[in-house]
Order: structure tokens, then C-alpha cells, then sequence
């Protein structure tokens, strides 16, 4: 322990300091690699119970991250929100996921894509405007275009950032709510926040269907869901087992590594592509 300037004492803590190290220079890293355009995007299919393609999750990419290797978003994703280059980050992901959207379209074929939208992005005026214009521009219809957020935005229910969605909503983007039964759940606000899919929480899938409560609480969740005349996606659906007590219980869509592995953009583009001409 050193003495610090207030005649107290600070503890010198080795791995906290590596911490911080690595949350400065993976910003510093991050905002060079957003400027580069090096981020890309993977895309994770979704099916219908009858194993039809029905849409794709994008997920961001930073393959070339600092000394050459991957960064895992569920690393860096906390550090853009935390650094103001999650809206830069999220407006080059969206132009990415339009184009991807575009392609399709040029071939003949109509498929919405989900984007992560994170929270605090709603706050902000501009980057709705910049959604907006992105949309406009790119000539996808907006329906095609699915925003998944998380149930953090009900905690703060701002006029600003219900008026902020409710201007998305009202130029025909869609709302996903994602990780749905893991954060602060108020079923009142399901009907008030212009929603039109659910995602249940991997959390609730794993196990199914031989665990008790996960099954009680996924039937909940698809009940609930079928009054509120909302769609619902499993994600991390990774068994035949898993997906068949889902498909049985009136579950819409299903997502995991038992159905698709996101991959690589151009691939999946191509893949999409093949599967409809057949
Ligand atoms: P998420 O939105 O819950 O996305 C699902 C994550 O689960 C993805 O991880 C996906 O690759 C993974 N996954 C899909 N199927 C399975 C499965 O069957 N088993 C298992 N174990 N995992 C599966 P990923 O790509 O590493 O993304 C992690 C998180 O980072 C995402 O969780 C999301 O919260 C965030 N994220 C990713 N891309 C973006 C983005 O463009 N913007 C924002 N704001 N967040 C993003
Ligand atoms: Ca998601
Ligand atoms: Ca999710
Ligand atoms: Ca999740």
C-alpha cells in the first residue's frame, strides 16, 4: 500500500489495474477499427417450427482486434456503450444489415434481419434521425427491419424515449424484446412499447424440456405472448429435444446452433440464395 494525497492509504490491486488497461485499449483500438471499417457482421438464420427460413439475427464482428485476434462483442459491446461509439458502431452495423437486405431483394427475395439496438441509444435524437435516413436511403422496407432491445429500456420509461420508438414505430421498423424474462419484467409495459416478437431468453431454453420451472416458465411466456398477439423466438435452441417441446407449445421461431451457426455475411447471402432457388 502507498500513501495517497489525502493521508489515506490506496491498495495498489494488480488485476483491476489490468482491467482498466484492457477496457482503455480496447476503446482505443475499437474507435480506429469503426473509422477503418473493420467491424463486419455474421448473421444467425431464425426457422419456423417446419424449419423454414424466416429471417437472420445480425451480430456484429471485430475479427481483427488488438495483436490480431477476435474480440468477442460480449466484450467490446460494453465498452462502446461506455465510450459513445456505440452509435457509430450501430449506425455502420445497420447500413451493413441494409445492404444485406438489399442484396436479397435484388434476387427476389423478401427476408427481415434483426439488429441489437442497445438501450441508451433511444435517448438520442440524432441517432434516430440517422436510423431513419439510413432506411429511407437504402429503399428496404421498413418492415423488413427488426430492432431487438432489451427490458432495461422499460426502466426508464423518459417521454423522450418512448417518443423516440414510438417514431421508428410509426415509420414501420419493428421492436424485439431480447433476453426477455432475465431483466426487469412489467407485463403492463409489453403492450405500451409498440413490441411484435418476444425472444426467450437462452437461459430458459437450456434445459428443456426436463427442467421443471423452465418449462413452466417458457409455456408462461408463450401464453402470455399469444394474448398480447405478440410472435415469439427461442434463442439458443441447441437440441432436437429443445426444439420440440418449443414447435409443441406454439413457439414461432427458433434460433441456435441445432438450426444455424452465424456466419460470415456473403456467406449467408449466398446461402440464402441457393436455398430459394431450389
Ligand atoms: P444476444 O443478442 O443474446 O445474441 C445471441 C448470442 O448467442 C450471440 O453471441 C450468438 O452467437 C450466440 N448464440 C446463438 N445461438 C446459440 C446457441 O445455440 N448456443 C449458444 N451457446 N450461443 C448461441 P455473440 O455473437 O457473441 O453476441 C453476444 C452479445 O453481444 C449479443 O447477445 C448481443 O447482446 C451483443 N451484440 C452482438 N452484436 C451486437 C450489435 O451489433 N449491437 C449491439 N448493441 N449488441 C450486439
Ligand atoms: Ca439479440
Ligand atoms: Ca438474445
Ligand atoms: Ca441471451
Amino acid at each position: 500500500a502507498k500513501q495517497n494525497g489525502k493521508g489515506g492509504y490506496a491498495f495498489f490491486k494488480p488485476e483491476l489495474d489490468a482491467a482498466a488497461r484492457r477496457r482503455v485499449s480496447l476503446e482505443e483500438a475499437l474507435r480506429i477499427a469503426i473509422l477503418r471499417d473493420e467491424l463486419s457482421i455474421a448473421i444467425q438464420s431464425q426457422y419456423s417450427p417446419l424449419s423454414q427460413i424466416k429471417g437472420g439475427e445480425v451480430l456484429v464482428r471485430w475479427l481483427n482486434g488488438p495483436d490480431g485476434v477476435p474480440v468477442s462483442p460480449a466484450e467490446f459491446i460494453p465498452v462502446a456503450e461506455t465510450s459513445g461509439l456505440i452509435k457509430p458502431l450501430t449506425l455502420l452495423v445497420l447500413s451493413k444489415a441494409l445492404a444485406v437486405v438489399t442484396e436479397l431483394m435484388d434476387a427476389g427475395i423478401l427476408l427481415p434481419l434483426s439488429v441489437n439496438f442497445s438501450t441508451d441509444l433511444f435517448r438520442d435524437v440524432t441517432l434516430i434521425d440517422g436510423v431513419l435516413a439510413l432506411v429511407a436511403e437504402s429503399g428496404v422496407p421498413p418492415e423488413l427491419l427488426v430492432l431487438e432491445i432489451t427490458e432495461s429500456l422499460f426502466i426508464d420509461t423518459q417521454a423522450d424515449v418512448l417518443a423516440n420508438m414510438e417514431r421508428l414505430s410509426t415509420a414501420g421498423l419493428k421492436f424485439s424484446l431480447d433476453d426477455f424474462g432475465t431483466g426487469y419484467s412489467n407485463l403492463a409495459y409489453l403492450k405500451r412499447m409498440h413490441l411484435s416478437e418476444l425472444k426467450i431468453d437462452k437461459s430458459f431454453v437450456d434445459h428443456l424440456p426436463h427442467d421443471d420451472d423452465n418449462r413452466a416458465i417458457v409455456r408462461s411466456i408463450l401464453s402470455i405472448a399469444r394474448q398480447l398477439r405478440l410472435r415469439v423466438v427461442a434463442e439458443g435452441v441447441e437440441t432436437a429435444a429443445q426444439a420440440d417441446f418449443l414447435s409443441a407449445h406454439g413457439c414461432d421461431l427458433l434460433q441456435g446452433y441445432l438450426l444455424h451457426k452465424p456466419a460470415p455475411a456473403a456467406e449467408w447471402v449466398s446461402s440464402v440464395k441457393l436455398l430459394k432457388s431450389e
